[in-house]
């Protein structure tokens, strides 16, 4: 088995878990963005949210909110919550992965490239998705 993840749920690798059920594990990112930034994975091995049957995603959510809980009650109120999917949007670890980035200031940490959105464009996304 090569996932890293899968081998941190194993404990055949080290890793500072500090949340785990019996379908949920937090452990801190080796790269932190922030102080206190956390990994929450389902046990199970999962590439994408849409891959997971509606039960166990109940079940992870349910780990996925007492670690929020704990988050909020230990660090801080303010966080933000990022799930990268696919290679473009920065995935590079192919097992599901939820980040809790706690927040304490109002430090940049995400640049939003954005542009107001056209007609065109709208109804180009629109008609891609079958709304037009
Ligand atoms: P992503 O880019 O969303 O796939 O994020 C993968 C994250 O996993 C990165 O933030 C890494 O720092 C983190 N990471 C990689 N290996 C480990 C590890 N052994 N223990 C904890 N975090 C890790
Ligand atoms: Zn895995």
């Amino acid at each position: 088995m090569e996932c890293v993840f899968c081998k941190i749920i194993n404990k055949e690798l080290p890793a500072y878990i500090i949340y785990e059920d019996e379908n949920t594990m937090a452990f801190l990112d080796i790269n932190p963005v922030s102080k206190g930034h956390l990994l929450v994975v389902p046990k199970r091995h999962y590439s994408k949210l849409s891959e997971m049957p509606i039960e166990e995603l109940e079940k992870f959510f349910k780990g996925l909110q007492n670690v929020i809980k704990i988050v909020e009650n230990k660090l801080s109120n303010h966080y933000n919550i990022v799930v990268n999917q696919g290679e473009k949007a920065g995935q590079v670890i192919n097992h599901l992965h939820f980040h809790i980035i706690p927040r304490y200031g109002y430090e940049q940490i995400f640049i939003w490239n954005t542009h107001k959105l056209t007609e065109d464009e709208a109804k180009e996304v629109l008609k891609k998705l079958g709304k037009i």
